[in-house]
């Protein structure tokens, strides 16, 4: 008989870790606690819109792909992807863009017109990010790391500078100019360091960014979700939606035997828990827990974000997919996230406006928007910084674009720090994990298989291999094989 796996949550993490499950033979149920699958990446509805509450980059798409190829599948069977052209734009001060291509040639052409002479030296940077990018995917990120000897190839000590500098030292030595410095180190921001703490092996993002460039999947993200699930089900998962776990119970034997879920109790032989680390820990009872809460405190998370979903009545001109306002001092609202934490006085923010590409997302001649200001963790919601940032970003987005935007708000729902908290007992309110520091790679991180409990298994962003979707795929495929494998040898 074949044996019962429970994965808490339908995140990216938890559904990849299901289909690889079902696939090996267990019978899977996924307990979620919300109404709808995708965790961090469910749709909000609304008047005929539909936004992606958290993903909107697909970038990486050939582990988009490899995830698929490996169910005998591939992303058409599921999605159509169109890759973006222009990728993104970004603003800067007094006015300057730079629109980012699509294409290394185009793009490493367009920063020699800002910077005349940079081509050399980009071509040589964009060479080892891709080089970084090429060890990353064959000899890291699918690997366990359970120990350090995963990360101990002969590639990765060939390589092993990139792991003690970091990404904003090699950015400065290979660009001047500072709108073009801040757009390389852009990518690192995805993994929710300081990119002067991020190491510079993790350029190969600029690969992801530039090389392999920015797609969109038509309906946007949750039709990535929407596909795993289906492929998910066609594997037998079973989905229990508005399923929260409340504990998780062990037997004497020191191995996982049930949860408690909306007060009844299901028993099982495996969890994996997709939900945050240590809200799974405390789960459990006391001794089965392997981080403490001052592990935890010592931790750099990855930033939170306020969040503003918001229809507007009309088209809107000059707007682009993505969009990056880099207008105001960069390493001050950085430091009111990481060394100073406080809500930022004037802060970067992220605009996306899907409905630039895709129509059928919102109603006919409306656009949408979604718009994004990392914060600190550790803060509270604060209804009146919620508005005065608001009104700072309404102001900037207006004078850049010419357009009185205020009066074309047909809608605005906030979603901020404590609904990290509330919807997803994310801790510190992140709102994308563990921060990728040296400290905080590979082996350094929350280890995916439980010390203290045969049986009990983590993934998703706080563990390996780091936060963002395509890891997410990552870290279910390596729990889901890690489990095959043991049960294979019967262990
Ligand atoms: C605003 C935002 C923007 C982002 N932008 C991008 C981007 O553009 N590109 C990119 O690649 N990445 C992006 N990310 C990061 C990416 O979305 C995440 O890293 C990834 O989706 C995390 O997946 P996960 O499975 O680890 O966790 P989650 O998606 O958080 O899944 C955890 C699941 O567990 C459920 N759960 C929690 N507790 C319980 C319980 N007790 N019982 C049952 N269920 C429970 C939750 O409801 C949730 O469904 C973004 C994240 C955010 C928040």
């Amino acid at each position: 008989m074949s044996k019962k796996v429970i994965v808490i949550g339908s995140g990216f993490s938890s559904l990849s870790a299901a289909c690889y499950l079902a696939k090996s033979g267990f019978e899977v149920t996924v307990l979620e606690k919300h109404s709808t699958p995708g965790g961090r990446a469910r749709v909000l509805k609304k008047e005929g819109f539909q936004f992606d509450m958290g993903p909107s980059w697909y970038w990486m798409p050939d582990i988009f792909d490899t995830f698929f190829k490996d169910f005998d599948k591939s992303t058409e069977d599921y999605f159509k992807l169109h890759r973006l052209d222009p990728a993104y734009s970004v603003h800067f001060s007094d006015n300057r863009q730079i629109t980012i291509g699509s294409g290394l040639e185009k793009i490493i052409s367009s920063f020699e017109k800002y910077e005349p002479g940079s081509r050399h030296k980009l071509e040589k940077y964009m060479k080892s990010s891709h080089r970084n990018y090429q060890i990353a995917m064959s000899k890291i990120v699918y690997r366990p790391c359970l120990t350090i000897f995963d990360l101990l190839t002969r590639e990765t000590i060939l390589n092993a500078k990139y792991f003690i500098q970091n990404i904003k030292k090699s950015v400065y030595r290979t660009l001047k100019n500072p709108d073009l410095r801040l757009v390389l180190q852009f990518p690192s921001l995805f993994l929710g360091a300081m990119p002067s703490r991020t190491p510079s092996f993790f350029n190969f993002m600029n690969y992801a960014d530039f090389g392999l460039g920015t797609w969109y999947p038509d309906g946007g993200i949750g039709s990535v979700v929407e596909g795993m699930v289906k492929l998910a089900k066609s594997l037998g998962v079973e989905f229990k939606l508005n399923a929260s776990v409340q504990q998780i119970t062990a037997n004497y034997n020191g191995e996982v035997s049930g949860v408690i879920v909306n007060d009844s109790y299901l028993k099982t032989d495996i969890v994996v828990s997709g939900a945050d680390y240590r809200h799974t820990e405390m789960l459990l009872e006391k001794k089965y827990r392997m981080y403490s809460a001052k592990y935890w405190s010592k931790r750099v998370f990855a930033p939170s974000a306020l969040l503003f979903y918001i229809g507007f009545d009309r088209k809107l001109d000059g707007v682009t997919h993505h969009a990056l306002f880099f207008d105001v001092d960069f390493e001050t609202h950085i430091q009111s996230i990481y060394s100073n934490p406080k809500w930022p006085e004037n802060p970067l923010f992220y605009a996306n406006f899907p409905t630039v590409t895709d129509s059928s997302i919102a109603p006919s001649k409306k656009e949408s928007c979604v718009l994004l200001v990392p914060i600190a963790t550790g803060l509270e919601s604060d209804e009146k910084q919620h508005q005065r940032i608001f009104g700072q970003i309404m102001d900037r987005m207006e004078s850049r674009f010419g357009l009185s935007l205020r009066k074309h708000i047909l809608f605005k729902e906030v979603y901020s720090i404590d609904d990290f908290r509330r919807d997803y007992s994310s801790t510190e309110g992140n709102a994308y994990g563990l921060a990728t520091t040296l400290n905080q790679i590979a082996h350094r991180r929350p280890k995916f298989k439980s010390k203290k409990l045969k049986n009990l298994y983590f993934t998703g962003q706080l563990t390996v291999p780091g936060p963002g979707v395509p890891p997410a795929l990552i870290s279910g495929k390596i729990v889901g094989q890690y489990i095959a494998k043991m049960e294979e040898m019967g262990s």
